[in-house]
């Protein structure tokens, strides 16, 4: 029998704001539910929203809920890998990109190195991410902060719509 590996609920939110935006994020959500040892549990709808200290084009956002038992810097290394696939590059700080996943929760775990912050520390205060991410967990709390719920009702003046088809 092989041996019980621990599973833990992750939250990833997805972005991508050049090229075929949507397209990119369905096959990044085909993408993390092939990951190893990882099941897919739930997408969000797709939305679109504006970049945030930069120009370019509006974003694409979604939010994915997976199950698994790769550690929190072995997902994280994958999430770059499935980037990269997609011709991530990163030029600059806020520079339009054609593909970015973020690791927002791990469980309840809170994370501090040098590579990586868990719960992601600017999820709070965004709306494309805690919109599409109540629509998946509507009960998820952020560690150290609170109700998705709550953080969610403070950034109503930040503009996220449904991506229309
Ligand atoms: P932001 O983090 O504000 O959303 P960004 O997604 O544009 O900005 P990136 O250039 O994609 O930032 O990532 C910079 C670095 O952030 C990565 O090299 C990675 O090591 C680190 N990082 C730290 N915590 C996380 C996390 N929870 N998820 C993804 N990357 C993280
Ligand atoms: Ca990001
Ligand atoms: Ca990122």
């Amino acid at each position: 029998m092989r041996p019980t590996v621990a599973r833990t609920i992750a939250s990833i939110g997805l972005g991508a704001n050049l090229g075929d935006a949507p397209t990119t994020l369905r096959r990044a959500l085909d993408a993390l539910g092939a990951l190893p040892d990882t099941t897919l549990i739930a997408t969000s709808p797709i939305y679109r929203s504006a970049p945030i200290d930069a120009g370019g084009p509006d974003y694409a956002n979604a939010v994915a809920l997976l199950r698994t038992a790769l550690a929190p810097q072995a997902l994280l290394a994958a999430l770059q890998r499935i980037e990269l696939a997609h011709g991530r590059d990163r030029p600059h700080r806020n520079a339009p990109r054609t593909l970015d996943l973020d690791l927002l929760l791990y469980g309840d775990e809170c994370i501090a190195t040098p590579t990586l912050t868990v719960p992601h520390p600017r999820m709070h205060e965004r709306a494309f991410v805690l919109k599409p991410l109540a629509d998946v967990a509507p009960a998820a709390v952020i560690p150290g902060r609170g109700a998705v719920s709550e953080w969610l009702a403070r950034v109503a003046d930040q503009r996220v719509e449904r991506w229309s088809p």
